[in-house]
């Protein structure tokens, strides 16, 4: 049987720093239930989106992931797409088929799961929500969870949100109000269901199409997102994408508290090389103050919000679990910043691990 639909193909385009997300829709004839290869490849005019030049500018649109169009409703669907040059090979911008390479490289042993907490501020005429359009709101306290008309500012979006999430089938954990005001939070991940995906690259095609629902929602309320790593100067949280990361290693009952301090050596000996990759302007975020670690310093501890990396009081008191990396801004892209974790923490202890037995076996 086929049934008609349609489809809103999403990609990330060239924008840069910061790749921003783009779509457009079509008709489609499909088979009951379908999977992403079901759906016909498509193609684009790079050159309107930073990804190609005028004279040479097709590039093709390929299914990988797909979802429930919450908004079109039953039958329709939310196809997130990799990039590829007219010869098939991946487009530069493409930073999924690294992840893809990466975690060929790791093997399927190695088990990487992601969960990502989503900071976003929420806009209108120019100013955050809550921020009167002359001067400040009263400082920061009362908001972060807050209830209430003088402190919550944008809930029907983040409530609309998370439902577009749950109809559209994601992994959606929770949402907060933030510490600023106008500043919310989902996220995306494990969330204890057996069978339920949480690899990586599945939550990170969810976070993508996640952060397309939350702006296309927004459009029906007139306010933008913004994702800026720090929206507001001065004495006001900025905005984060902490990713919560685990391993078979780190949850093992046995290994895992040696599998978490490995993990976090390796990671403390690539810090700048992660923060190269983790969001455009990082250093205004990372100040050492509002519940971040300065971006030259590596720190780690338990419950320790002003570390690089906090392990979670429930996990140092269980000895295995997850780690937190408090570094990656709101902007970052999920799949660069699983890229770095899972070459660091499930590649580069193999290599160490390599390195150190032919030390061993030198002596
Ligand atoms: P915080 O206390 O830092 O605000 P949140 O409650 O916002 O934490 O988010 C916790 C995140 O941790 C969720 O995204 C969840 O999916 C993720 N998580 C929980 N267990 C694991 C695990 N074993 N591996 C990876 N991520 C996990
Ligand atoms: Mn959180
Ligand atoms: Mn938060
Ligand atoms: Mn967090």
């Amino acid at each position: 049987m086929t049934t008609n639909g349609f489809a809103e193909y999403i990609w990330l385009d060239g924008t840069e720093p910061t790749q921003q997300l783009r779509s457009k829709a079509r008709f489609v004839a499909l088979p009951d239930a379908p999977a992403a290869n079901d759906f016909p490849g498509w193609g684009f005019d790079g050159s309107s989106t930073g990804q190609a030049a005028g004279d040479d500018s097709d590039c093709l649109l390929e299914p990988v992931h797909i979802a429930h169009d919450p908004r079109r409703g039953k039958g329709n669907y939310l196809v997130l797409c990799e990039v590829l040059n007219a010869d098939g090979t991946p487009h530069c911008t493409n930073h999924r088929a690294e992840l893809r390479r990466t975690l060929d490289t790791a093997g399927a042993g190695a088990q990487p799961w992601a969960g990502f907490e989503q900071e976003y501020t929420l806009y209108h005429a120019g100013r955050p929500l809550g921020f009167p359009a002359d001067g400040y709101p009263a400082p920061q306290g009362p908001y972060y969870c807050s209830v209430g008309a003088t402190t919550a500012f944008g809930r029907e979006l983040a409530d609309a949100h998370a439902r577009a999430c749950l109809e559209a089938g994601l992994s959606i954990y929770g949402i907060n109000a933030e510490v600023m005001p106008g500043q919310w939070e989902f996220q995306i991940g494990y969330r204890g269901i057996d069978r339920e995906p949480v690899d990586v690259l599945t939550m990170s095609d969810q976070l993508w199409l996640a952060r397309f629902l939350l702006m296309h929602e927004a459009e029906r309320f007139g306010w933008a997102v913004s994702f800026d790593n720090k929206p507001m100067a001065g004495d006001w949280n900025g905005a984060g994408m902490h990713t919560n990361f685990s391993t078979a290693q780190t949850r093992d009952r046995d290994g895992g508290q040696d599998a978490l301090k490995s993990a976090i050596a390796a990671l403390s000996r690539r810090h700048e090389d992660h923060i190269a990759r983790y969001g455009a302007g990082l250093a205004d975020r990372l100040t050492g103050l509002h519940e971040t670690c300065r971006i030259d310093e590596f720190r780690s501890g338990i419950a320790d919000r002003g570390a690089s990396i906090r392990i979670p009081a429930s996990v140092a008191v269980k000895g295995h679990g997850y780690l937190e990396d408090r570094r990656p801004g709101a902007n970052a892209d999920p799949y660069q910043v699983a890229t770095c974790l899972v070459e660091t923490v499930c590649i580069g202890r193999k290599t160490e691990h390599l390195l150190s037995e032919r030390a061993t076996a030198a002596e």
